[in-house]
């Protein structure tokens, strides 16, 4: 299949399939063309896991920044292990990273927004660009209620990526939280520890903090951006449309 062969009807009826059906659509009719990419939030635990469910060998695909977490590091490691996958890591090009640290130093993300948003290009969304080269679906752990402007995320739906078309998923976008969490703990899935020391969106260390009472879920992203315009500030990119 092709995406372009993709009809409204069909699209329709992937926005309505439940979350394990819709990881085994996407892997049964694109093969390797279709990956899961995480970030090794909470989701990506659940996804991987549906995806193990039904099938011994599928794709799983994280942006390696070079700055992660070390209990990110080893979530892939566990990961790796329980599931006997081999995670594809996709890390900054060496070039132009070399460039940004000799000009503006490795902490550059906090002398201004436009920093912040050149060093996620750098380490997030051009690596993250090269990853959707090589798939035509990509399965994502975006969720609704992760932030305002999530709030209307679809499960399926058709972006352009360099003048290519790609099928989005988001086969978890209508669980909450809670949801999530609970498919963890009675499955007992590996999971980013992170989230046991109040973590509750994880990028990059010092770009991501704990979260303290009544923050809302992103505000541990870029937290000294959060007197701005917090729904601006709380995206690196890699999820804004470009269609
Ligand atoms: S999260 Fe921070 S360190 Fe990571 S790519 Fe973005 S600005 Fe750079």
């Amino acid at each position: 299949m092709k995406v372009e062969d993709i009809s409204a009807e069909t699209l329709g009826g992937l926005n309505e399939m439940a979350a394990e059906g819709l990881i085994a659509w996407a892997i049964e009719n694109f093969g390797d063309r279709a990956a899961i990419g995480t970030s090794f939030q909470l989701t990506g635990s659940v996804i991987v896991d549906l995806a193990a469910k039904r099938f011994k060998s599928f794709r799983v695909f994280t942006i390696d920044t070079l700055r992660l977490h070390p209990e990110t590091y080893a979530a892939i490691n566990d990961f790796e292990t329980r599931y006997g996958l081999a995670i594809e890591r996709f890390q900054p090009n060496h070039n132009k990273l070399e460039k940004m640290v000799s000009r503006f130093g490795e902490y550059l993300f906090f002398m201004d927004k436009a920093k912040q948003e050149y060093c996620c290009d750098i380490r997030k969304v051009e690596p993250n660009e090269r990853a959707l080269d090589t798939l035509d679906v990509w399965i994502t752990g975006l969720r609704k209620d992760q932030s305002e402007g999530r709030g209307t995320v679809p499960r399926a739906e058709v972006i352009e990526q360099k003048g290519r078309k790609i099928l989005k998923l988001a086969p978890l976008a209508d669980w909450t939280a809670e949801e999530v969490r609970r498919y963890i703990d009675e499955q007992r899935l590996p999971y980013n520890t992170l989230f046991d020391k109040g973590y509750d969106s994880i990028g990059c260390i010092i770009c991501s903090t704990p979260l303290i009472p009544g923050d809302p879920p992103r505000a541990g992203r870029w937290r000294w951006f959060n007197a701005l315009d917090a729904e601006h500030k709380k995206e690196c990119g890699i999820h804004v449309n470009k269609s």
